[in-house]
């Protein structure tokens, strides 16, 4: 058997497409969804990720603001720059991108965010909202990873989902999801005991740890689906996942491959949940 290769970059541009109608409703309302990014320092991967998010943006008619410190900012003068954009009936969204320079504390930053301009949905009251069953804004990875499983039509209720890794940003808030489509879910760390063991469990099985093509085809159950969120890159410079896909797609029945799964939804997230929060505004 020779998994279906679950494709995000034709998901996440069907997600787009529906947006770009709602963003041209809105125009017809007078409103263009705005989006701050804020990216403090000089570390060459932020800077790619946020050339991808604002590009995004332009290509799906939201407007962005690109708010550039150096490594050496302080606090006060980032935590200033959120709470004019906090007030800002132009920005729909405000996202600052992790990690921060040492000096600054990430719990502040997020807090200081508006959780009505949450849109990555790391503020504690959004994942306070995900934690009691109510979402609001959704942290956008896991989120895109519920929108491929759908997309696929896998079901998800009553069946064993393992989460591997157990980030704020992307392990805790998928085994929500998942638990909140009555998936039967369990979480795994580093201190886990027996990972296998756990991950040949899984129905529904989502890798999240950063560690290079370390769940291999022995650890899945036949027929599986296997969501892999990792993004690393090898001994030879080339993008891998946390999941050997070599080994693992001949065993699965869907995965997602890196690049082109999970990675690609992630963005489309973002647009999503600036959209909805320019709707919301918008009345
Ligand atoms: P973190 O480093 O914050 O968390 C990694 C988690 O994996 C931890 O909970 C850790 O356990 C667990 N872990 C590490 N090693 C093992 C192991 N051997 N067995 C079981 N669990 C283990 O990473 P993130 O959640 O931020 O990111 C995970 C991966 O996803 C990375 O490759 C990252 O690049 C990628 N990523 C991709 C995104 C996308 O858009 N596709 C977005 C965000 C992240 P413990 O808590 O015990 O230390």
């Amino acid at each position: 058997m020779t998994a279906v290769i679950m494709d995000g970059n034709a998901v996440g541009k069907a997600v787009r497409g529906r947006l770009a109608a709602r963003v041209q409703a809105l125009a017809k309302r007078g409103v263009t969804p705005g989006l701050a990014v804020i990216l403090v320092g000089e570390n060459p991967a932020s800077r790619v990720y946020v050339r991808n998010k604002v590009k995004a943006c332009t290509d799906t008619g939201i407007h962005s603001v690109l708010v550039e410190y150096p490594a050496d900012a302080t606090a006060d003068t980032v935590l200033g720059r959120i709470r004019e954009l906090n007030a800002d009936p132009t920005i729909h969204g405000i996202l600052v991108q992790l990690p921060l320079p040492p000096h600054i504390d990430v719990d502040d930053v997020l807090a200081t965010i508006s959780p009505s301009k949450d849109v990555d949905g790391f503020h504690i009251e959004s994942l306070g909202a995900l934690l009691a069953g109510k979402p609001d804004f959704q942290p956008c990875t896991p989120h895109g990873v519920m929108e491929i499983l759908d997309h696929y039509e896998i079901p998800l209720s009553g069946r064993n989902a393992v989460v591997v890794g157990r980030s704020n940003i992307v392990g805790k808030p998928m085994a929500l999801m998942l638990l909140g489509r009555d998936a039967t879910v369990t979480i795994c760390t580093s201190k886990t005991r027996d990972l296998a063991a756990h991950t040949r469990n899984a129905d529904i099985l989502v890798v999240a740890t950063g560690r290079p093509r370390m769940v291999t085809g022995d650890m899945v159950k036949p027929g599986a689906v296997v969501v892999d969120v990792g993004i690393n890159r090898d001994a030879d410079g080339r993008l891998v996942g946390d999941v050997d896909f070599d080994s693992v797609k001949d065993i699965a029945s869907h995965i997602t491959p890196v690049p082109g799964g999970v990675g690609p939804m992630t963005i489309t997230m973002l647009l999503a949940n600036t959209v909805v929060s320019a709707e919301r505004a918008a009345g």
